[in-house]
């Protein structure tokens, strides 16, 4: 069942494409390049348990596209993981460092496991058992992994440590998101929560300005419901709470909070941190987690898993904009119900670019033997995302399109630009 929900899912994923084309002139060379991956690894993973006994996982390494550099993408440890989920994640991915204009192309990867059924020592012997199994696939130069959902910093620093005993030189710029002892980079926990804080703060005022976007009832805080309250969606909650926003709901994977005037942020990050749960504080209620999707807010951020936004629920979106910071969480379906219904998405592969934009900074850090402050990579990542934003807005002005077919239009000029500069069919004058 999963396998062909997924699949329909790399449909769809590809499927965006087309609607760029009408925007943009690429050769066919390019479409013919971008329509499969480049590579595909799949390979078993055996665990000894902590009982003894033996488990077999399935792990997977997909690199898209590499005509603009190395390939980049993180490792998602999940039950739903599946080949043709991480080959969507993939594409997405060789779309988001185009767009943002980093010399990479995309990959993804990811183990089919519940990583909440096992002890530290099990996780820690199944990263650094993946990377062996996938370390002739990757390299600096060649695929960098990052995290993703349920793989963190610490992840990461198990897996760089086996890839350096595996080739025995220490490589730091084989991986990033890695503790900040091992090379890891200021202001990577934070990246994806800053970088679609940056991205919000660009284009909300466009959108309201142009009338894309309805204005908050007046005199109130622009409202917000964000879904998902990992690093990535807590993070922009945080940031959003402190900028002024009223964050009135927030969910995860078991509940989700409201607070008509606001919820404390900060007190529901702590409660968060300390009992692994939402706790409604002073002011907030409980709410049905299925209910956010359909509260009426000003911006409506989706930061869990993908289709969150489906067919079944897009005609209960009452939000004057969504901002994608999950990858791919509005099904094509349902972005078809959300445009008829005049409601702006700014998409994923701009929404939440933050987090591989701070894993190149890192990366160009480890390679170059410097270590950047914090200030240096918040001031290069805001530059960066500003620019890209204002860019997208361009394109989407310019032909009068949505952002999410703007954001494909920009990026794949710089692909196709790049897949012809290898040699095209025009390049040798062939005939048809
Ligand atoms: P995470 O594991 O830190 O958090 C995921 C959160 O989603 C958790 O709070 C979980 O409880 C919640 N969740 C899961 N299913 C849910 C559901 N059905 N309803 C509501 N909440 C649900 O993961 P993350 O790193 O924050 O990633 C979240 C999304 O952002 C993913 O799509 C990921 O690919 C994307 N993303 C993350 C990064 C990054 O650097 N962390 C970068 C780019 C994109």
């Amino acid at each position: 069942m999963a396998q062909d929900g997924a699949r329909s899912l790399f449909n769809g994923a590809s499927g965006r494409l087309k609607s760029a084309l009408e925007h943009t002139e690429v050769t066919e060379d390019t479409l013919e390049r971008l329509s499969v991956p480049k590579s595909v690894l799949k390979v078993s993973i055996p665990l000894r348990m902590d009982d003894g006994s033996l488990r077999t996982f399935a792990g997977y390494r997909v690199r898209y596209d590499d005509s603009r550099g190395p390939t980049k993408g993180g490792i998602r440890f999940h039950p739903n993981v599946n080949v043709d989920e991480v080959q969507s994640l993939a594409f997405w991915m060789t779309f988001k460092c185009a767009a943002l204009d980093l010399p990479f192309g995309g990959a993804k990867g990811g183990i089919t496991v519940d990583p909440k059924e096992l002890s530290q020592l099990e996780l820690e012997r199944l990263s650094r058992r993946y990377i062996d199994a996938i370390a002739d696939f990757i390299g600096p130069d060649v695929d960098v992994p990052a995290p993703d959902v349920y793989t963190n910093e610490m992840v990461m620093g198990w897996m760089m440590d086996e890839y350096s005993m595996i080739t025995r030189r220490i490589t730091p710029a084989a991986m990033t998101g890695k503790p900040r002892s091992m090379g890891g980079s200021a202001g990577r926990d934070t990246a994806t929560a800053d970088g679609a804080f940056h991205v919000i703060s660009t284009l909300m005022p466009k959108l309201l300005e142009s009338g894309r976007m309805a204005p908050a009832a007046n005199g109130t805080a622009p409202s917000v419901a964000v879904q998902g309250f990992g690093n990535a969606g807590a993070g922009l909650a945080g940031l959003l709470h402190d900028a002024g926003y009223r964050v009135v709901a927030v969910s995860d994977s078991q509940s989700a909070l409201y607070a008509e005037d606001g919820l404390d942020v900060p007190a529901v990050r702590r409660g968060k941190a300390e009992e692994g749960e939402l706790r409604a504080g002073e002011g907030a209620e409980e709410l049905d987690p299925e209910e956010l999707i359909g509260l009426e807010v000003d911006v409506l951020v989706p930061a869990a898993l993908e289709s969150a936004i489906h067919e079944g629920n897009a005609g209960d979106v009452r939000a004057g904009a969504i901002f994608e910071v999950a990858n791919g969480p509005i099904a094509p379906e349902a972005d078809e119900v959300l445009a008829e219904r005049d409601i702006p998405v700014v998409p994923d592969i701009l929404a939440s670019a933050g987090g591989v934009t701070v894993s190149y900074f890192e990366w160009v850090q480890n390679r170059s033997g410097l270590s950047w402050s914090a200030d240096e990579v918040r001031d290069r990542l805001e530059e960066r995302m500003v620019a890209e934003s204002e860019a997208v807005w361009a394109v989407a002005e310019e032909h009068a399109i949505p952002m999410r077919t703007a954001a494909y239009v920009h990026a794949l000029g710089r692909i196709g630009e790049a897949i012809d500069a290898q040699g095209s069919r025009e390049t040798f004058a062939l005939e048809g």
